[in-house]
């Protein structure tokens, strides 16, 4: 075990990890960051973000982190590849194990974020991120002005998803499992009533067309009632079936809620039930899940964290 104790350990480097970097790093922390499969985040899927504040043109998905990372490693933030595999929160200071060695941290910030579900399906992994597969209407509807477009699931995202790409897209299938949607009434019913969704019901998709040509050309749907299988000539796809937030180790000891997120205290964000143990971005966000919102979950768990210091050790 290394008896150098971190200041600052944050796990993660989509938005809010290198957020909360940027931060640490300014307030002179010396702060360490724990970088896991997916280096950069949801982000580095998406092609163009057109909605990230500051880039009146758009920026690159995998371009923004890495700015994001350049800026914390200016400030001194120290980048290590590792995946932590388990935890102990009982002791002060915490232990975090990877895999040859125990980190002890005096703060913890897990920005770990969330995985879109998907379906498996032929053709969705090959045509994921810039060629047609989405899991973001937000991030990608606006490529898809006046084309038709499928959107796979029937929660609330799937009927939000829906609804927003009715702003670009000349028409919206809605693809069901079952014949009613599982969404709030009210947005169910908006989108159900909307002139340009056609709701799919009963129906699977079961390929995703264009692996040869590198871009989405159709969506192979199957009705469960009848086995019928026809091709939706549809540009984009999107996937709203929910995600799975990346709790690891750390749930328990920390909170969750029947999701699975991490529930930060009432009142809070970012302040988990343990002291000195924060949370920001998607592994705690099921309602936003944006850049720009896991950025400011980052800042917050950052400054909660250098008070908490402060006050424990001047
Ligand atoms: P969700 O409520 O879990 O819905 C997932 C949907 O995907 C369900 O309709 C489910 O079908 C379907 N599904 C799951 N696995 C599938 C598969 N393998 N193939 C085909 N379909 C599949 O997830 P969500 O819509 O992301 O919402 C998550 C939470 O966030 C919910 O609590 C929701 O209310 C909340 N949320 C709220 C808002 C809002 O208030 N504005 C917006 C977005 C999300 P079944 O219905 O048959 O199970």
């Amino acid at each position: 075990m290394s008896s150098t104790v971190e200041n600052v350990v944050i796990i993660g480097t989509g938005c809010a990890g290198l957020t909360a970097a940027i931060y640490s790093a300014r307030a002179s922390l010396n702060p360490l960051v724990l970088e896991g499969p997916l280096p950069g985040g949801q982000l580095t899927t998406t092609s163009e973000v057109e909605n990230f504040p500051g880039f009146p043109h758009g920026v690159d998905g995998y371009q923004l982190t890495q700015n994001m990372r350049e800026q914390a490693t200016r400030f001194g933030t120290r980048f290590e590849q590792a995946l932590v595999t388990s935890v102990d929160f009982t002791t002060m200071p915490r232990k975090l194990v990877v895999a040859e060695r125990t980190i002890l941290a005096r703060t913890v910030i897990i920005a770990t974020g969330a995985s879109p579900r998907m379906t498996g399906i032929p053709g969705e992994k090959e045509l994921y991120g810039g060629k047609g597969v989405t899991t973001c209407a937000t991030c990608d509807g606006a490529f898809y002005r006046k084309m038709e477009v499928a959107v796979i699931g029937g929660g609330d995202s799937a009927a939000e998803e829906a609804l927003f790409l009715t702003r670009f897209a000349s028409k919206v299938y809605l693809i069901h499992r079952r014949d009613s949607l599982r969404a709030s009434k009210i947005m169910a019913d908006r989108a159900t009533s909307h002139e340009k969704i056609v709701p799919v019901w009963d129906s699977v998709p079961v390929e995703v067309l264009g692996v040869k040509e590198g871009s989405v050309s159709g969506l192979k749907v199957k009705n469960l009632k009848t086995h019928a299988e026809t091709v939706l000539p549809v540009k984009g796809v999107f996937i709203a079936i929910g995600h799975i937030p990346n709790t690891g180790p750390f749930a328990p000891p920390l909170a969750v809620d029947e999701g699975g997120y991490f529930k930060p205290q009432p009142g809070s964000q970012v302040q988990t039930n343990l002291p000195g143990i924060y949370v920001a971005g998607d592994c705690s966000d099921h309602v936003y899940r944006q850049a720009i919102t896991a950025a400011g979950m980052g800042c917050a768990a950052a400054i909660e964290a250098e008070r908490w210091l402060a006050e424990h050790h001047g």
